[in-house]
């Protein structure tokens, strides 16, 4: 995969929170294709720096390339729709929308990403033409509305077939009667369904039994198996040494470690971080 083009490219990211550098000049590539993870003790900066890549927050300084384009400082909406996906910490799906309405967002997302006239709404004069264009669409609803209805109601269903989900049965239920796991579960199905270049993940499997862990280890092989790239942040070593192409090991901001899994979980030094803290 180390011939494969870049797809997202940091450089020297730093982001400091009241005098605390939570990440310190972090580099790192990745490539098409390929799944990375990056593990560390807690307060590494492992999450600061999904939210840099992501656009929840900005660098103080340095680089962030997606396909080749800069993206660092810009909104998350707008990271988003140049096709990066991602899944946070505690899980976050909309309580009050169904399952079916949470994957849904995901498939609108990509839809709306590809409009072919979005991209002139950052011209004033030229905002009004998607408009124009919708409008257009709108008055001819045969065309379109009904038509993209029924193709997402078909792609949320495959999305569930494809994951084996136990969700089958929950897709009409609202996400706040969901159990953890399905939470997290709708989560990532939402983000894929977007079929996104590049997917992140912060800890998917957080506060999960041993039977889900492997069931979001299965999805995950799967994903990487369709040729998926992916950044996870992940402390269970067993899946990390499964999926990951590559680690990366973070300690106090900075990236102390990197190699095959099995290399950067042996390097004394991050046995060291683990046990230090
Ligand atoms: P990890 O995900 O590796 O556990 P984080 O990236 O969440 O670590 O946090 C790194 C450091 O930055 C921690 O010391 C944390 O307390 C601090 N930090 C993270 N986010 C914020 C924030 N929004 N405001 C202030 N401090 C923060
Ligand atoms: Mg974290």
């Amino acid at each position: 995969v180390l011939e494969n083009p870049l797809v997202l490219r940091v450089r020297d990211i730093e982001k400091s929170f009241q005098g605390l550098k939570a990440v310190d000049k972090v580099s790192f590539d990745l490539h098409e294709g390929e799944v990375i993870s990056i593990i560390g003790p807690n307060g590494s900066g492992k999450s600061t720096t999904i939210n840099l890549i992501s656009g929840f927050i900005a660098p103080d300084s340095g680089l962030i390339d997606i396909d080749g384009d800069p993206v660092a400082g810009l909104s998350a909406a707008e990271v988003s729709n140049r096709g990066l996906a991602r899944t946070f910490q505690n899980g976050r799906v909309f309580a009050g929308l169904t399952v079916d309405e949470n994957i849904g967002l995901g498939f609108h997302k990509k839809l709306h990403a590809q409009r072919p006239f979005a991209g002139l709404q950052r011209f004033p004069l030229l905002k009004w033409v998607p408009l124009l264009a919708e409008t257009a669409v709108a008055l001819f609803p045969g065309l379109n509305a009904h038509r993209e209805q029924r193709e997402v109601e078909q792609r949320i269903g495959r999305e569930i077939d494809r994951f084996r989900e136990r969700l089958e049965s929950r897709r009409n239920d609202y996400a706040y009667t969901l159990s953890y796991a399905n939470r997290r579960r709708t989560e990532i199905a939402r983000a894929h369904i977007s079929e996104p270049k590049l997917l992140l993940l912060d800890e998917p499997t957080a506060g999960m039994n041993q039977s889900e862990t492997a069931e979001v280890l299965q999805q995950l092989q799967f994903l990487k198996s369709q040729g998926h790239t992916m950044l996870l942040v992940e402390h269970k070593i067993e899946l990390v040494t499964a999926l990951s192409d590559r680690v990366l090991a973070m300690d106090g901001g900075r990236i102390i470690a990197q190699g095959d899994p099995d290399h950067v979980r042996k390097n004394p030094q991050v046995v060291e971080a683990y046990l230090g803290k």
